[in-house]
Formats: C-alpha cells, structure tokens, sequence
C-alpha cells in the first residue's frame, strides 16, 4: 500500500487536475463505468476503458435489476439524500432506457412500477411500516393494501400475505441486457475504447497518458485508492426460474427476499454477506432462497431452476456510494452503490460528467464526495 501513500501524490498533482480533461482513463468496466464512459464521450471526452477480465462481468452481471428507490432507501435515515438520488435515477431510467435501446438496437428490459412490498408476518410488517414512515416522510403518497387485496394484484400470492404497500416508483430492468447494451454503445462511441483482461495496478501508472482518472472498478476500488479501503465485499446469491403455467408477473418483496419476473425466466434473490467474495453459489442457500420464495408465491416452490450464481456488492458501511474528485488530484471516483449500483447508474453518469467535465458540482453532491470517508488524507 506504500506507493498509494502521500509520498506518491505529487505525481499526480503535477500538473493539477485542469477542468474539462480531454482524455480519461476509467478503470472498470461494470454498469457504472460503462455508464459514465458514454455520458463522458458524449459530452466530448476521449476515454479508455480498463477491465481487469471480461467486461460487464462484476456485479452488474450478477444483479437482479431491481430499481427500488423506495424500498431500498426511503427509510434510510443516515443520509436522507441517498433516497432523493434513488429517486431522481429511477426517474431517469424510463429515458436511459429508452436511448439505450435506440442507440444499441438491444432491448434493455425496462419495466416501471408498481412493485409490492408484502407482510407476511410480524418481521416483515415492521419493516413495511418502517418503509410507509420513510415515504411520508419524504413526501410520498403511501398506499396499504390488505391481504386479499394484494392477492387481487398478484395472483399467484400466498394467502399467507398479510398487508402489502404499492410502490409506485419502484420497477426493475434486465441488467445483462443493459450491460450488453452499454458495451455495444460504448464499442461503437468513436470517443471510447474497451481494452479488457488489462488490470490497473495503481491510477498513478495513468497520469502520464491521462488528463484525469475515474476509478469504478467496484469492490475492487479498495485497492486503488488509500481513500476507499473502508469499501467492503458484499457478497449475493440468488437463483432464476423458468415457471410453467401461471407465473407472477409483479415485482415483489419481502424483507431482503425478492421476486423479479423477467421476459423468460423469475429472479429470486438475494443474500446478503458482508465481508464474504462468493465465488460460487452454495447449494444450500439457494434452496432456502427458493423456499423463501415459494412461501410467498407456492408455484415458484416446483419451479424449473434454470441457474443460480452470485457476485459481490460494493459497499460502504452506510451503504452510500462515493463519487467525487479525491481530494484536488486528478483522480476521481465513483463506487460503492452497494444495492443500488443498477438503480442509480444513470444518475452517477450524470453527476460524474458534471463533475469532471461541468466544471461544478450541484450543492447535494457533497454528501457523495470522497471526503466524507477520511477527511485526514484528503488533499
Ligand atoms: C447478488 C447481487 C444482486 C444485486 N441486485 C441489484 C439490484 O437488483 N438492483 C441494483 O440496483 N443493484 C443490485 N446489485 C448491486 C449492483 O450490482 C452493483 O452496485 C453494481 O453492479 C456496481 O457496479 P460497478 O460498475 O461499480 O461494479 P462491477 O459491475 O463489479 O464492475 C467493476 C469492474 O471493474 C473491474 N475491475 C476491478 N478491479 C480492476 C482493476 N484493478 N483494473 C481494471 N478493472 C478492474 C472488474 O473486472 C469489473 O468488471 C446487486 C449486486 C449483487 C452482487
């Protein structure tokens, strides 16, 4: 770790970091920095992408796709504009969706709201009301459904449901097909190159070919920047599918237990280990994922499994990604979207290209910045 000690820095620092870079290095080539590479390219940069394997095989791969501004941050607490960036992303996904079909010819598999949020019992109920207070809150309406009601919604729901919440801003997109999408488009951008299977050991080997770097190379970023080591591993299971007869068609969650119904095929997911790389699926989860899902929706329970695999989140401790410039050097970074890397992928394309190229940051991005890690080794 010396050498991404304060000694190395002046490297970077000299010359400083001058506004508007023309050429960017961007290490990782995951849905969020596939996503800023085609925001920054098109607002006339020339970047580089560096993967350490395959590209689009991190995370994004992994994921479920589910766009949950409001179960996953409304009743976050500790920063309350992690739900406001939730929602302003889940608000732009219908339009980034849209260019990113147009611009690929792939169909990423965008599927707005409602989602159900579901009780089936007294865990499941606090957590429910928990996500009403935090919609209030927040200004949001909020809509109960009673048990039958939600049956009405969903027909293949257990009568096991107690109450539901209609999330109205929740929905969900295939997140390979958007993978694949973003790697089409980006092949394509004259301003961007791929270069896969190149690692980067240290952002500072950049600086010379570089005007500026963008670290996004997920969990792995805790190695390229003294400022990221409090980024954790967050390991994920889950499962698909493929249900003959009546499948369900909604979106639907239960504490951290997901069910996504897909074009061919329902998602089921997810664990969540902190700490732990899954290199590969446990049988035994998976079965449980299964089971939990089957309480909820009993035809998922004889349901063909098609496949089951895992990956492994970024995430801090407050579960708030970091984008922003480190410190005054020309590295910046975005990472650390821990359940939300694919939900708010648009959004940190945007804020990465006002930041690096606009010259400014609106007010709120300050509780995104990098400073917040350790304030101590920030320059
Ligand atoms: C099981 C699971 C389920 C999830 N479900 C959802 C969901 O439903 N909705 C949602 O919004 N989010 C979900 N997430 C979270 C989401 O997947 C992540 O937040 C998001 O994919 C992070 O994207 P990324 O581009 O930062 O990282 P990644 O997709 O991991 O990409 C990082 C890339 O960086 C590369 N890299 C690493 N180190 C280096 C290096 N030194 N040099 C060069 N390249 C390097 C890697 O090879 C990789 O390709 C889920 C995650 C998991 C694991």
């Amino acid at each position: 770790m010396a050498k991404f000690g304060l000694a190395a820095k002046p490297r970077l620092m000299s010359p400083p970091f001058a506004p508007n870079p023309k050429r960017i290095a961007l290490i990782g080539a995951g849905i969020v920095g596939l996503a800023c590479a085609w925001y920054l390219a098109e607002s006339g940069a020339d970047v580089t992408v560096f993967d350490a394997g395959e590209p689009g095989r991190g995370a994004s791969y992994a994921a479920a796709g589910m766009l949950a501004p409001a179960f996953e941050a409304a009743s976050a607490s500790l920063y309350p504009r992690l739900y406001d960036f939730c929602l302003a992303s889940a608000q732009s996904w219908p339009d980034f969706a849209a260019r990113l079909a147009s611009a690929s010819g792939i169909d990423p598999g965008y599927q707005p709201g409602p989602s159900l949020a579901l009780a089936v019992d007294d865990a499941s109920l606090i957590r429910l009301t928990d996500l009403a207070a935090g919609l209030e809150k927040h200004g949001q309406p909020v809509s109960w459904l009673r048990g039958a009601e939600a049956l009405d919604c969903e027909r293949t729901l257990s009568t096991r449901v107690t109450s539901g919440l209609v999330l109205a801003s929740d929905g969900q997109v295939d997140n390979r097909a958007v993978v694949s999408a973003l790697l089409v488009v980006c092949r394509d951008h004259p301003r961007v190159r791929i270069r896969g299977w190149t690692p980067v050991n240290d952002p500072l080997d950049l600086a010379e070919d570089f005007d500026a770097v963008l670290i996004c190379a997920g969990w792995k970023s805790r190695v390229l920047s003294p400022v990221l080591v409090q980024l954790q591993p967050i390991g994920g299971q889950l499962l698909s599918v493929r249900v003959t007869g009546d499948a369900p068609t909604t979106t639907l969650r239960c504490g951290d237990l997901y069910i996504a119904p897909k074009s061919d095929r329902v998602v089921i997911g997810a664990t969540i280990e902190p700490g732990r790389v899954c290199s590969r699926p446990d049988p035994g989860m998976i079965d449980q994922l299964q089971a939990r899902a089957a309480l909820l929706c009993p035809v998922l329970g004889e349901a063909e499994r098609l496949e089951s695999w895992s990956g492994v989140r970024p995430g801090f401790s407050d579960h708030v990604p970091v984008i922003g410039q480190i410190g005054q050097s020309r590295v910046f970074v975005a990472t650390g979207h821990h359940r939300n890397g694919i939900l708010l992928a648009p959004e940190t394309a945007k804020l990465v290209t006002e930041l690096m190229l606009g010259g400014g940051a609106p007010d709120w991005a300050g509780g995104f910045a990098p400073g917040r890690l350790n304030p101590s080794i920030m320059v």
